[in-house]
C-alpha cells in the first residue's frame, strides 16, 4: 500500500451560535479536511481546525502547507511508516493542526488495512468514555442554559467552564453553574491565558470553594515566574493546554513547574504524538485529559478513538460535545452523545464516511 494523493479541502460550516473564550471567538467551522488516498483505493481522513488566535494557522495556511510542503513528502510512501513520515514532516516547524490531521488520516488508513478500529490499534482501553462539555463565555444565565441543555438532552455530567475575563463575572457564572447543576457534576475551568498571575491566584482559591477540580492556562505561560507562583499557590491543579503543544514542550513545562496536568488534543498532535505525550505523563504520574479544539464531527470521532485507546485518558471525562454547535458537517453519520457518554466506532480505521453532497456544498475551493 502506497500513498497516491494527498488533498487539503477547506470547508465553511455554520455554527448554530458563536463560541467565545478569553482568547477569541469562533463563528463557523473553517476547518480543513485532509484526505489521503492509497494506490489500492483506500481513503483516510483527518480534520484540521485552524485556531489563528492560539496557534497562528489559518485554513489557507493549512491548505498551502499540506499541498506544497507535506504532500510531496507523503506521495509514494507507505502509510504504515508513521515514524519516518513524522520525522519528514518535523523538518517544517509548527503547522501542528496540518500535521495532526495527516497523522489521523494515516491511522485511519492503517486501521482500514488491518480491519481494526483505531481505538483498538491504540490499545483498546475502553469502548466508550464519559463526555465533558465545554461551556463558552456568555452571561451566567446563557452559560447555565447551555449546561442544563447538555445535562437534559445528552446526560453530560462534566463541564469545562470558560473563564478568564472579569473575575466578578467569571465567579458569578461558576457560582450559578454550581447552584443549578448541583454537587455531583464535575466543573473544571479554562482561562485561556486571560488573567495575570495575581488575579489567577485569587481566582484559583475562589474556584476551589465551588469545588472546581482543575484550572487550565490561567495566565500566559511565558509570564514564567507568575505562572510558577500560580502553580505554587493554587489549591487546585494547573493544566497546560496551548502552552504544551509538543512532546518536548510538555516535558519542559512539567519540569519547569508551569503545569501539573496536561490537556491532549488530537487536532494538534494527531494520534502518534498524543500517545507519546500520554506515555510521558503516565511515567511521571501526571494526569492527562482529552481537550477539544472546537473539533468538528470528524475531529470528535478521532478524539473519542484516542480516549478509548489509552487507559490514562479514558479515566477522565473527554471533551467531545462541541460539534453540537455546528449546524451540519460533512460526515455521513454524526457522532452521538447519549447518557453522558461517547462510544468509539467499531468499524475499521476511524469508521467514517464523507457525504459527497455535503462536501460539495461546504467546500470553499470550488
Ligand atoms: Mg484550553
Amino acid at each position: 500500500m502506497k500513498i497516491d494523493t494527498v488533498e487539503a479541502i477547506p470547508l465553511a460550516v455554520p455554527y448554530r451560535r458563536p463560541f467565545a473564550f478569553a482568547s477569541g471567538v469562533a463563528t463557523r467551522a473553517d476547518h480543513v479536511l485532509v484526505r489521503i488516498t492509497t494506490d489500492d483505493g483506500r481513503v483516510g481522513h483527518g480534520e484540521a481546525p485552524p485556531r489563528p488566535y492560539t496557534y497562528g494557522e489559518t485554513a489557507a495556511s493549512i491548505v498551502a502547507v499540506v499541498r506544497d510542503v507535506f504532500a510531496p513528502l507523503l506521495v509514494g510512501a507507505d502509510p504504515f511508516a508513521r515514524e519516518r513520515l513524522r520525522a519528514d514532516l518535523a523538518r517544517t516547524v509548527g503547522n501542528n493542526a496540518a500535521k495532526g490531521a495527516i497523522d489521523v488520516a494515516l491511522w485511519d488508513l492503517a486501521g482500514q488495512a488491518c480491519g481494526q478500529p483505531v481505538h483498538v490499534l491504540l490499545g483498546h482501553a475502553a469502548d466508550d468514555v464519559a463526555a465533558a462539555h465545554m461551556i463558552g463565555l456568555g452571561t451566567p444565565a446563557q452559560m447555565v442554559a447551555d449546561a442544563v441543555e447538555m445535562c437534559e438532552h445528552h446526560g453530560v455530567e462534566a463541564f469545562k467552564v470558560k473563564v478568564g475575563r472579569d473575575l466578578a463575572h467569571d465567579m458569578a457564572a461558576v457560582r450559578q453553574l454550581r447552584r443549578e447543576l448541583g454537587d455531583s457534576v464535575e466543573l473544571y475551568a479554562d482561562a485561556n491565558r486571560g488573567w495575570d498571575a495575581d488575579t489567577a491566584i485569587v481566582a484559583a482559591r475562589r474556584l476551589a470553594d465551588f469545588h472546581v477540580t482543575m484550572l487550565e492556562e490561567p495566565n500566559p505561560a511565558d509570564d514564567v515566574l507568575g505562572r510558577r507562583r500560580i502553580v505554587r499557590e493554587s489549591p487546585i491543579p494547573i493544566v497546560g493546554d496551548e502552552s504544551t503543544i509538543t512532546l518536548g514542550g510538555v516535558a519542559r513545562s512539567l519540569l519547569d513547574g508551569d503545569a501539573q496536568a496536561i490537556s491532549v488534543k488530537v487536532a494538534r498532535t494527531g494520534f502518534t504524538d498524543s500517545a507519546k505525550i500520554v506515555g510521558l505523563c503516565e511515567g511521571l504520574g501526571v494526569t492527562t485529559v482529552v481537550g477539544n479544539q472546537i473539533d468538528g464531527m470528524l475531529g470528535t470521532v478521532a478524539s473519542t478513538a484516542l480516549a478509548c485507546g489509552q487507559r490514562a485518558l479514558a479515566r477522565h471525562p473527554v471533551e467531545v460535545t462541541n460539534f453540537l454547535l455546528m449546524a451540519d458537517d460533512v460526515l455521513a453519520e454524526p457522532p452521538v452523545i447519549a447518557d453522558g457518554r461517547a462510544a468509539a466506532r467499531q468499524a475499521p480505521g476511524l469508521g467514517v464516511a464523507i457525504d459527497p453532497d455535503k462536501l460539495a456544498h461546504y467546500r470553499t475551493d470550488r
